[in-house]
């Protein structure tokens, strides 16, 4: 090893699609891969993504600042403000070599690939299970070092395709079945990183799936006949109920959608600790940057979680979060989280405050808007300080690069 890289270490960052918090945390899914990094190294418990829709969450996850800054809204149309820095750029800057392998959405045309040396776009649905895995395996083995690598994978993402055949399903068995062959598969993954690499695992965001095969038939049925009778219009009540019960990500911010696992793991991250106070995607390039001694682009929103690392205190944060996805069509839910509560703000302004109680069961369905004003008060100022910050969004696209952007979500089956 060059002694360059004793002084920088390499970093590792895997992101995987619609990877809920408690697939990786709870005891449902067999995971010893994620376990055993979580118990070298820390393990936050209380994880949140600032967008639901994979290009928007990764926009915030890579340079620290929430979508009012960084100007990505949504998966389409939206290309990373210029006068952002993002997490590859401050690696570049620092004599880092950096690569990206990506999936689905993550097009260059986004701007989201801005500062790799090196990246590879792979389209969602054509790539078969952990096929990619000795090309990015032999690359970790022979990349000039100090590293950092991004790697996006597919495989938990809907359809879920269920091992031992990898038969494509679409309820929780099928889910579940998936997280626990991908924690298998990337068992040698890791190993081909070592030891001495700064590990991150992460999803971008959560997921929303049916019990069973009956439960996502009756899904259907709802969904379609929300389309076909047109039950906003004549049953606002019915359709919001038949609103809730939708599958995927994207259109809401339930906690199972923006709840995600965050563990750092390898060199230069204490071991063995679990870190229980709420933190958010944002916080993780300060973090890294902190981690490797590097400068951190100035006038981000996130920041270092490395006193939490080190068992010390910060004081409480809130996290804003949107929904953005296709099925909102062009609409947009806000929110701000804390341990306590969620408050969410519907396109039309209306308000809803849900009780998270913090070490039970989040409720969702009773609405403590009317009797919570000071609640309200914080986090709607939260969410206003948040919007009013330099908006820097410039869509910027040319009509050509939209369009490639179009196909390739119709490709995935979002349009
Ligand atoms: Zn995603």
């Amino acid at each position: 090893m060059s002694s360059r890289s004793s002084e920088f270490p390499n970093v590792f960052v895997l992101a995987i699609d619609s990877l809920r918090a408690d697939a990786v945390l709870g005891d449902e899914v067999v995971t010893p891969t994620f376990d055993r990094l979580a118990h070298a190294g820390v393990s936050f418990r209380q994880a949140v993504c600032t967008a639901t829709t994979t290009t928007p969450s990764f926009s915030s996850m890579l340079t620290g600042c929430y979508p009012p800054k960084h100007g990505v809204r949504g998966l389409q149309g939206y290309r990373l403000s210029s006068a952002v820095t993002t997490m590859a750029e401050t690696f570049a800057e620092a004599g880092y070599r950096c690569y990206a392998e990506v999936t689905g959405p993550l097009l260059p045309e986004t701007g989201i690939l801005r500062g790799f040396h090196e990246s590879r776009c792979r389209q969602a649905y054509k790539v078969p299970f952990f096929n990619w895995r000795e090309e990015v395996i032999s690359k970790m083995r022979s990349y000039a070092e100090p590293w950092f690598m991004l790697l996006h994978i597919w495989e938990v993402h809907r359809p879920y395709r269920s091992p031992p055949n990898f038969e494509k399903r679409k309820d929780k068995a099928g889910y579940q079945a998936a997280v626990h062959a991908t924690d298998e598969w990337l068992a040698p993954v890791f190993e081909a990183a070592g030891d001495d690499t700064l590990i991150v695992v992460t999803g971008d965001h959560g997921e929303q799936y049916p019990s069973s095969p009956l439960q996502f038939q009756m899904l259907r049925v709802a969904r379609r006949s929300r389309r076909t009778f047109r039950l906003g219009k004549w049953f606002p009540y019915l359709d919001n109920r038949f609103a809730g019960l939708e599958i995927g990500h994207g259109f809401a911010l339930y906690e199972e959608l923006v709840r995600v696992p965050l563990i750092l793991s390898g060199r230069r991250v204490p071991a063995g600790r679990q870190v229980e106070e709420q933190v958010r995607h944002i916080d993780l390039l300060p973090t890294l940057a902190d981690l490797c001694g590097l400068s951190c682009p100035e006038g981000i929103d996130g920041r270092s979680l490395k006193p939490f690392m080190d068992g010390a205190a910060l004081p409480e944060e809130p996290a804003y979060m949107e929904a953005v996805g296709v099925k909102l069509g062009g609409d947009r839910i806000v929110g701000a989280r804390t341990p306590e509560w969620k408050l969410l703000k519907a396109p039309g302004g209306k308000k809803r405050l849900h009780r998270l109680n913090p070490g039970g069961a989040p409720d969702e369905r009773h609405n403590h808007a009317r009797n919570e004003s000071a609640v309200i008060r914080k986090l709607d100022d939260y969410i206003a300080r948040v919007e009013s910050t330099g908006v820097v969004a410039e869509s910027g696209m040319t009509s050509e690069e939209e369009a490639t952007v179009e196909q390739h979500l119709r490709d995935l089956g979002y349009l």
